[in-house]
């Protein structure tokens, strides 16, 4: 058995990041971008009215009540084509640009409509009230984003406001999934003796698009060995990595094992820790000559799940351009009930629920047993324990949680 972080290395080792792309902004959800980004123009472009109301002249609006001319109306989108004169105010909209001479916006709500042709102006305006900027979101010239950067909702907005419309970036891997197992039923027919219903394809498909990537769902594929090589050779031209489940543990009919010591270039694993000691890890070459990696997860459903989570995650975050927190964050925690386990030598990750108590801290439970084809406790949990070897921890003691979504 290995160390847990040694497989990690190894398979991080085994990817590299994909070849950036030209991305359409609008396209950048999630994605990494793969330059700095410098802005071309002020952002806003001109200085504009924070607020609805009236354009003026502060030095005519310090002492109220006052009354002022209306000599015009602002839209947002309107050019001024007036100046504010002497004792003259503008009725102006949020956003649009500060008519010459005003160097002050009052807000509606301290004015008062005189007539069809005055206002009053109720409040005292200073310099500069109720004005933004040109450039006081972003500067002409500014770097907005470095290569790098994930952007969020609000990056993507960015991109828009800066004119970015198309960026380089990484792209989302295409990996390609299937499911080993003649024991599978994925079609809802009734159940012969000894057959199950797949769960991990579903699984693992909405694990894999949540990650950022794109899924190319090859389905259950039979304990067939040539079957299964024809089906991996021929996905190489159209995916990014592939990911199985089932067949890689030391079982008779553990075709994924023995397809892949054929066509790929395999590091067998035995990871110290429980569930999902056995995995796979690989690189394939495609028929265009590039390099796939291949994370073969066992076929326990926990067990699939967990080592993706530990190893494939990861692992094709960092092919997509991830350089920070590849891993799921891990954070301290208190139990709020024991976690039994025995001393075997490997840590064990156990399924937890965590709530923040009003200490500020996370407090977890474990939620139901924890076999690893015990997929329903799995669901109730949003964290898996990261439990030393040894006798199991009681309740109140402190362990590391990496919180799942
Ligand atoms: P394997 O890794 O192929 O030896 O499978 C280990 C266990 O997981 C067996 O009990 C399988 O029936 C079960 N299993 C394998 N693949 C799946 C799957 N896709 N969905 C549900 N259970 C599975
Ligand atoms: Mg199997």
């Amino acid at each position: 058995m290995i160390p847990l972080h040694e497989a990690q290395d190894a398979v991080l080792a085994g990817c590299q990041p994909l070849a950036p792309q030209l991305v359409a902004y609008h396209e950048m959800t999630g994605r990494v971008l793969a330059q700095d980004i410098v802005a071309p123009e002020d952002v806003p472009p001109f200085s504009n009215t924070a607020v609805d109301g009236y354009a003026v002249r502060s030095i005519d609006a310090h002492t109220t009540p006052v009354e002022l001319r209306v000599v015009d109306t602002l839209a947002a989108g309107a050019e001024p084509k007036i100046a504010v004169g002497e004792h003259e105010a503008i009725r102006i909209m949020t956003g649009a640009p500060l008519p010459a001479g005003a160097d002050a916006v009052v807000m509606v709500e301290d004015t008062q409509r005189v007539g069809e042709t005055h206002v009053s102006i109720l409040r005292a305006a200073n310099v500069h009230d109720g004005i933004r900027d040109a450039g006081s979101d972003v500067r002409a010239g500014e770097t907005v984003f470095v290569s790098g950067t994930v952007l969020n909702a609000a990056g993507i907005g960015v991109l828009a406001s800066v004119n970015a419309r198309t960026v380089r970036a990484f792209p989302r891997a295409r990996v390609a999934l299937l499911s080993t197992g003649d024991e599978l039923v994925v079609d809802g027919s009734p159940l012969r003796i000894g057959q199950i219903r797949e769960s991990n394809l579903t699984m693992l498909h909405s694990m894999i698009a949540d990650t950022g990537c794109d899924v190319i769902n090859l389905g259950v594929v039979r304990d067939d060995e040539a079957e299964l090589e024809r089906v991996l050779r021929d996905v190489t031209q159209r995916c990014d990595a592939i990911v199985t489940s089932g067949g890689v543990s030391m079982g008779d009919f553990d075709v994924v094992k023995a397809v892949l010591s054929k066509i790929a270039t395999m590091n067998w694993m035995q990871m110290a820790i429980k569930p999902a000691k056995p995995f796979a890890f690989g690189q394939l070459t495609s028929t265009d000559g590039r390099v796939i990696p291949i994370f073969g997860l066992p076929g326990n459903p926990v067990s699939s799940l967990i080592s993706y989570e530990l190893l494939a995650r990861p692992a094709l975050r960092k092919m997509m351009g991830h350089q920070h927190q590849l891993l799921r964050p891990a954070i301290r925690a208190v139990l709020d009930t024991p976690l039994k386990r025995k001393q075997d030598g490997k840590i064990h990750f156990m399924r937890v629920f965590g709530e923040f108590g009003a200490d500020g801290r996370l407090h977890v439970r474990d939620t139901g047993p924890q076999g690893s084809h015990q997929l329903a406790s799995t669901a109730m949990a949003n964290g898996l324990a990261c439990v030393p070897d040894g006798q199991g921890l009681s309740e109140g003691a402190e362990v590391d949680v990496y919180l799942l979504g």
